[in-house]
């Protein structure tokens, strides 16, 4: 018997993976769900066979292993913003010149996450968070948690489908104490509000969400059947009677600079809300013209957001410490009393460099202002020069790194102080924060603290170890904070990284002078590492945009003993060396602009994930299913039912050999 239980595990995980990863069935649901009905009874009988990875494990309000995927029929657009009033009366002109007469409704922008929840025939089924905006995570099960969102329409009549979009918060006290709970436990605080409810809801445990208090406001009903509205207030007051929380109308007005009224009010109120709020949203009333208004790529036409100005706080710098960079450069920190900005307690903030210091005459000490930069990031604005006692001290640079105790020495004609240390930790700890950045291999996980703490236990001392992390599971799930689920999730991220383009790896390197873009006209022009690595200044040199010292800086780099030994063990470790884009130029990179590209079965050369990446860097878009809006489908081997259906609609089928021929 537990060899069948086993079967039906491997069946049954394999036919999920096919479905959900590689969207590329073998099997009906109904086969499916056949299959798992065997195995809960097999189990129930003998759970002595129960295995961990049991696809039954998934049913119910049980912890999940991870989020599924959620496409958003409607992509959930964010908002473009308006910093002033200026840009709200141009945003205005721009409706009015479309021939539409306006009238806005105002409400508060409540800073949390947006969601998306689905009712069928009255009976909520899905929630899940905006994601990409095109794909987003399942979440039902913690929305269900949250006693703000009915689980069953309060009307009298049958809606067979119903999407509303809506954001989900913490209340600010909720926040202070979930925070104070966190501090006593030795557990690691949230930055806000907003990152407490972020962390709240994905949550794989509902149970843990359930503790949260969060909260709720419907903002939109996006999509529904068997009813229409004519505006916005008229579907709100309908959410509201079928019991949903709708966020509060604040004004209803034709006029902007009655509009421009409101967004005072909540301002001056701004503080005295439960929320946290971040703006004050402005959208059309009327559907229809919403409708016409369509949006821009990134943003609908019909709304905008006003943010508020960021706040100001006073405080007192009591030190000015320096933090060492991957190129060795030191940059000068400041660390005052802890102050509430936008939210969030912050203590220090960054100096950026002695010229700073100088020009603004900072000094320890010394009171100042501080605010957030975008609304994120902490900086010292003014220094308040009549405020000082005569107790303050001009900051010095040190003469020795604080990390390794090598020399530090003034770079030529910068303001910037370096490490002279060739194995200084501080700087092998940003290269590889740096290697593992967003726009360079994007390994998510590695993050600042986490690479600290590696480097710290000496499970990674190169880049290169990075690689070999996947050997030392079983001491890194013992470390404190991290866990099964956190060192899955980086290790995939790892291995993943290996099918990078090699423009990534390039940035990655952290070469000096070589930013993001000379890394892609690098991989455009050269074939693979080797070729690279072989290359002359003339040849760099005859890449355009390209001058002598960015191409000198890339010779001297791959000169150096130490990075020859990097990139070998990089070779072996599997990372990919070739050029996905090589012989793009600057004018035909775009050839395949206005095409929609399908990809279906596998390929020997490429993974599906870089074929996609080849399509979209040539201007290609490529999406997920096939539609009549498709114009090409690539087949690989045993191609799903995409093959099929592009046949059934007419869509043009071609081969990768093919591709390269005529297209790219
Ligand atoms: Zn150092």
């Amino acid at each position: 018997m537990k060899n069948r239980i086993d079967e039906l595990v491997k069946i049954l995980n394999y036919h999920s993976k096919r479905y959900h990863e590689q969207d590329s069935p073998l099997i009906t649901d109904y086969e499916y769900d056949m299959l798992l009905k065997e195995l809960i009874e097999l189990e129930a009988k003998y759970p002595m066979y129960k295995s961990k990875d049991s696809p039954t494990q998934r049913i119910g309000a049980q912890p999940l292993k991870e989020f599924e995927k959620v496409k958003h029929i409607i992509p959930m657009e964010s908002l473009s913003n308006a910093f002033s009033y200026e840009d709200l009366y141009s945003f205005h002109e721009r409706i009015i010149k479309e021939g539409i007469t306006p009238e806005y409704v105002l409400d508060k922008k409540i800073d949390g996450l947006s969601v998306s929840l689905e009712y069928k025939d009255n009976i909520f089924f899905r929630g899940s968070t905006r994601g990409d905006g095109l794909y987003g995570e399942d979440i039902t099960n913690n929305l269900k948690t949250i006693p703000y969102i009915p689980l069953t329409l309060k009307i009298n009549k049958i809606i067979p489908y119903l999407e509303v979009r809506g954001e989900v918060y913490m209340d600010k006290q909720v926040f202070k104490k979930l925070n104070e709970t966190a501090a006593q436990n030795g557990d690691k605080e949230f930055a806000n509000p907003r990152n407490a409810a972020a962390g709240s809801l994905r949550q794989l445990d509902s149970k843990i969400t359930a503790q949260r208090n969060l909260k709720i406001f419907i903002f939109n009903l996006q999509q529904i059947k068997g009813m229409t509205f004519n505006t916005h207030t008229d579907s709100l007051h309908f959410l509201h009677e079928a019991g949903f929380i709708t966020n509060e109308i604040i004004r209803v007005s034709s006029d902007m600079s009655e509009i421009i009224k409101g967004i005072e009010e909540i301002q001056a109120k701004r503080h005295s809300f439960p929320h946290d709020i971040d703006g004050a949203v402005i959208k059309l009333n009327n559907l229809a013209d919403r409708v016409s208004l369509g949006s821009t790529s990134k943003a609908p036409r019909w709304s905008i957001a006003y943010k508020y100005p960021p706040e100001q706080k006073e405080t007192v710098i009591r030190n000015i410490f320096v933090q060492v960079g991957r190129s060795g450069v030191l940059t000068p920190n400041a660390e005052f009393d802890p102050v509430i900005v936008s939210g969030s307690k912050i203590s220090r903030a960054t100096l950026h460099n002695m010229d700073f210091i100088n020009s603004n005459d900072i000094r320890i000490n010394d009171k100042v202002l501080i605010q957030k930069a975008g609304d994120v990031i902490p900086e010292v604005i003014k220094v308040l020069i009549e405020k000082r006692t005569g107790n303050e001290k001009a900051f010095v640079m040190p003469k020795k790194c604080p990390l390794c105790n090598s020399d530090v020495v003034k770079m030529d004609n910068k303001a910037a102080y370096k490490c002279t240390g060739v194995s200084c930790i501080g700087q092998i700890a940003r290269k590889i924060e740096h290697y593992c950045s967003k726009d360079a291999m994007d390994i998510e996980g590695l993050s600042t603290a986490t690479v600290d703490k590696f480097l710290d236990l000496r499970l990674i001392n190169t880049i290169a170890d990075i690689y070999e992390l996947k050997d030392k599971k079983d001491i890194l799930v013992k470390i404190d904070g991290y866990g099964n689920t956190s060192i899955e999730k980086l290790l995939s991220a790892i291995e993943k990284s290996k099918e990078n383009n090699i423009d990534r790896l390039i940035f990655g390197l952290g070469i000096e002078h070589i930013g993001k873009k000379a890394s892609s006209l690098i991989a455009d022009n050269f074939n693979d590492m080797d070729d690279i690595m072989s290359a002359s200044v003339e040849d760099f040199v005859s890449i355009n945009t390209f001058g002598d010292i960015m191409s000198q800086s890339i010779v001297k780099y791959f000169k150096n003993s130490d990075v020859i030994l990097l990139i070998d063990k990089l070779k072996r470790h599997g990372i990919n060396m070739k050029s996905l884009n090589y012989g793009n130029t600057v004018n035909n990179t775009r050839k395949l602009v206005g095409k929609t590209f399908v990809i279906t079965g596998s390929f020997n050369e490429y993974s599906r994930e870089q074929l996609k990446q080849i399509l979209i860097s040539n201007g290609g878009n490529v999406t997920e299913s096939v539609s009549k809006k498709t114009d090409y489908v690539i087949v690989g081997e045993n191609p799903g039912s995409k093959l099929s259906k592009a046949e059934s609609l007419g869509i043009k089928i071609i081969k990768i050999d093919e591709l390269k021929l005529t297209l790219l």
